[in-house]
């Protein structure tokens, strides 16, 4: 850690710094940089302390890494998430499609089936679902589940379903393949604890006015507990432009490979609310080194009961999954 004093910092209030730092176990060594002192130390203190708090003291620039468990620091080799048969990881694409919720096993196993027939590699669909709305379909809740377990059982595909509270936890775990936190839930603390204490992969998702900083520090809440197996989803973030649901950051796979050995899928279908910008924003979401996408499907969105006006046809994830196989044969990516 560096730290630099302030131009007119009195001798006192430097002692004071420095012993502080002694006597919690850091080797403190002093230089002039410029007019200013600069005070440096290795980062191992006992507590974490604000030094930017201490009279005197102008910055604080930090040389270790706040992503202690999601960082390259710690992780010299890309996370690989292992669920049955499919992988998530590098050199990786794979499709998650389903309806954006689960709303009778009629609509649930007919559109699996067509998911399945489609090419998709995992299913999504939420029993609860988090809605702005109180007077909105809040979803079938644990009768939910029950019909995710069915289509696991029909389809053999492998099932992404939100628990959306920590109570839910327990009963999503026991049907799901991989726990997801929603958008609303990325900074529910106690949920991210609650997770993390499970031995199942948890697809975190950016909230919708999070920083990439606050993500990664959401994730390493889950990986804190115990669960190494944290997958980001970016699904758009607030912005001013309405011509489509959010602003989907591609920007944020790179930066967040970047920082971090965890896999980053991208869901285009929050994070546009349009299902022509679908397509091309599932390619660029591969050209950008996304470790894959989350798509929302309906085989009748005109009678869905959330989302339908951002899900695509079956018939258009098929056509999708061909051309990403085209594209990941160029690109050395495999799309299983
Ligand atoms: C979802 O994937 O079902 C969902 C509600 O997405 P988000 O949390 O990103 O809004
Ligand atoms: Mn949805």
């Amino acid at each position: 850690m560096i730290i630099v004093l302030d131009k007119r910092h009195t001798s006192e209030q430097k002692t004071r710094l420095v012993n502080f730092i002694r006597e919690r176990g850091g080797k403190p060594s002093e230089m002039t940089l410029r007019d200013r002192l600069v005070v440096t130390f290795n980062e191992s203190l006992n507590g974490k302390l604000d030094f930017l708090a201490f009279a005197g003291v102008e910055q604080v620039v930090t040389t270790q890494t706040e992503f202690k468990k999601s960082s390259w620091e710690t992780q010299s080799e890309p996370t690989r998430i292992k669920v049955g048969n499919a992988e998530i990881g590098p050199g990786r694409f794979n499709v998650i499609a389903g309806p954006c919720a689960v709303e009778s096993a009629d609509q649930y196993l007919r559109i699996a089936h067509k998911a399945k027939k489609a090419g998709a590699h995992f299913l999504r669909g939420g029993a609860f679902k988090p809605r702005t709305s109180p007077f909105s379909f809040q979803g079938l809740g644990r009768s939910g589940l029950e019909i995710l377990a069915e289509a696991r059982k029909e389809t053999d595909l492998p099932i992404i379903t939100e628990a959306l509270d920590v109570r839910d936890v327990e009963f999503v775990y026991k049907v799901t393949d991989v726990i997801q936190v929603g958008s609303r839930n990325m900074q529910n603390f106690p949920l991210l604890r609650e997770v993390g204490k499970t031995d199942k992969p948890v697809l975190l998702k950016r909230g919708l006015a999070a920083t990439i900083q606050e993500w990664l520090l959401a994730a390493e809440y889950v990986l804190e507990g115990g669960n190494s197996q944290v997958v980001l989803c970016e699904r758009g973030i607030r912005s001013f432009d309405q011509e489509t649901r959010n602003f989907l950051d591609l920007a944020a796979v790179p930066i967040v490979h970047g920082k971090s050995h965890l896999p980053v899928l991208v869901d285009p279908s929050h994070a546009l609310g349009r299902r022509d910008l679908v397509a091309p924003m599932t390619k660029a979401a591969l050209a950008a080194g996304a470790n894959g996408v989350m798509i929302e499907i309906h085989d009748e969105p005109e009678t869905a009961l959330s989302d339908g006006f951002q899900a695509i046809h079956p018939d258009n994830l098929e056509d999708i999954i061909k051309d990403l196989k085209r594209m990941g044969a160029a690109l050395d990516i495999y799309v299983p």
